[in-house]
């Protein structure tokens, strides 16, 4: 059986999705937003920090914050921790998810969770299968891919990212409360980083690297050590109460416009290449996505559609060039790490020269 009645199909819940599906619906478009997940954001995979002017944007209440940022200190081998102001927020991830959810449903979204798009047919038809159920097809006349770095819809459209750096990450207990995230670097956590973010009186620690080959160290043995160093440091103690992965796309710029297919956030490569934080541009790509989709499905011209591509890259363009570039500078030279690591990092001024 065909639905054709929706103008728009979001697929995908997480910050992204639901910013596109809201943006859209408060237009007046008839959007249905999808989420495999039984419940929205959870599992969470994040180190849940995010800027402040985000919070700000977004108006949402408050229920996630868990508490104050008010910068970045970072750790580099034999060097003096640099502190860089950078005011933002740990949140509880799965409640600002929720929290994105319950407005784009209150603006009109249609929102089924447990429900995951399966396949599209040639002419744009779409198979949602709901985990208790039948699956069924609509025929939208825009789809929003939104559903993550190894986003199903970037495949339909031909374009998936090439480039995926694995995540771990542990919550432990705080030795003492912290104001700051803290940014760790060093040679063993090859072309990335290490993390502590303070959540209250638990830390986010985890790090992000090139996937090891060979002789390489392997990534959970890498995080047990950075562990180890940090109980050393006496920053935290205790034992693991969480544990999480993920994916996080390091691409340069493309076109996210595909036909009648836009993809949005983490599917459409927008993450960080250098800092790997994709929370801020999920929202603000998924916006201009829903806001070209339902303009395009109002006005019957699906031209429309490409003006999206235009103003994500006027807006992002450049951050991500750059960093895309210091990315491959970083990975190229790694064996080199002391001469290139402050050009390859978002805290000192040779990064930006
Ligand atoms: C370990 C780790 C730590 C991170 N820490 C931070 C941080 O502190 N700050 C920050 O800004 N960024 C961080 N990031 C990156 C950030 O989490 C992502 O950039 C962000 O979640 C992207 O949002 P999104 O909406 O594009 O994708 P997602 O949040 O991945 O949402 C995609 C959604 O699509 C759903 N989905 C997938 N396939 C289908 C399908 N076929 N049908 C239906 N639904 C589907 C998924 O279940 C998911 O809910 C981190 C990433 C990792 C891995």
């Amino acid at each position: 059986m065909t639905t054709p009645d929706w103008d728009i199909l979001v697929v995908g819940a997480g910050p992204a999705g639901s910013s596109a599906a809201l943006a859209a619906a408060r237009q007046g478009a008839h959007v249905l937003l999808v989420e495999r997940r039984q419940q929205v954001g959870l599992p969470v995979q994040c180190a849940e920090y995010i800027p402040a002017m985000l919070k700000g944007q977004l108006g949402l209440k408050g229920g996630y914050v868990v508490q104050k940022i008010e910068g970045m200190r970072t750790h580099m081998p034999g060097q003096a921790v640099k502190e860089t102001v950078a005011p933002g927020y740990i949140i509880r991830r799965e409640l600002f998810d929720q929290a994105l959810v319950a407005a784009a449903r209150k603006a009109g979204a249609r929102v089924r969770c447990a429900t995951r798009a399966i396949a599209m047919r040639p002419e744009g038809d779409v198979t949602l299968s709901p985990r208790d159920g039948r699956a069924y097809t609509v025929r939208p006349k825009v789809i929003i891919g939104a559903d993550g770095p190894r986003s199903t819809i970037g495949r339909w459209a031909g374009v998936v990212n090439r480039h995926l750096l694995p995540g771990v990450q542990m919550t432990l207990p705080l030795a003492a409360p912290l104001a700051c995230t803290e940014i760790y670097f060093d040679p063993q956590i090859v072309a990335g980083y290490g993390w502590l973010f303070p959540k209250g009186k638990v830390a986010n620690v985890g790090l992000g690297m090139l996937r090891p080959s060979g002789g390489q160290l392997s990534l959970r043995k890498v995080l047990d050590g950075f562990i180890r160093r940090l109980k050393t440091d006496g920053k935290i103690c205790g034992a693991p109460l969480a544990h999480t992965t993920g994916w996080i796309p390091a691409e340069p710029v493309r076109n996210a416009v595909h036909g009648k297919i836009m993809l949005a956030g983490d599917a459409a490569g927008h993450t960080h290449p250098i800092t790997g934080a994709g929370i801020f541009a999920a929202v603000t790509c998924g916006k201009l996505a829903g806001k070209y989709a339902a303009a395009a499905v109002a006005a019957s011209d699906m031209t429309i559609l490409k003006a999206y591509d235009r103003e994500w890259q006027d807006l992002l363009g450049e951050t991500q060039t750059r960093a895309h570039c210091r990315r491959e500078q970083m990975e190229a030279c790694w064996n080199v790490f002391d001469t290139i690591i402050k050009q390859c990092w978002v805290a000192y001024r040779e990064y930006y020269v």
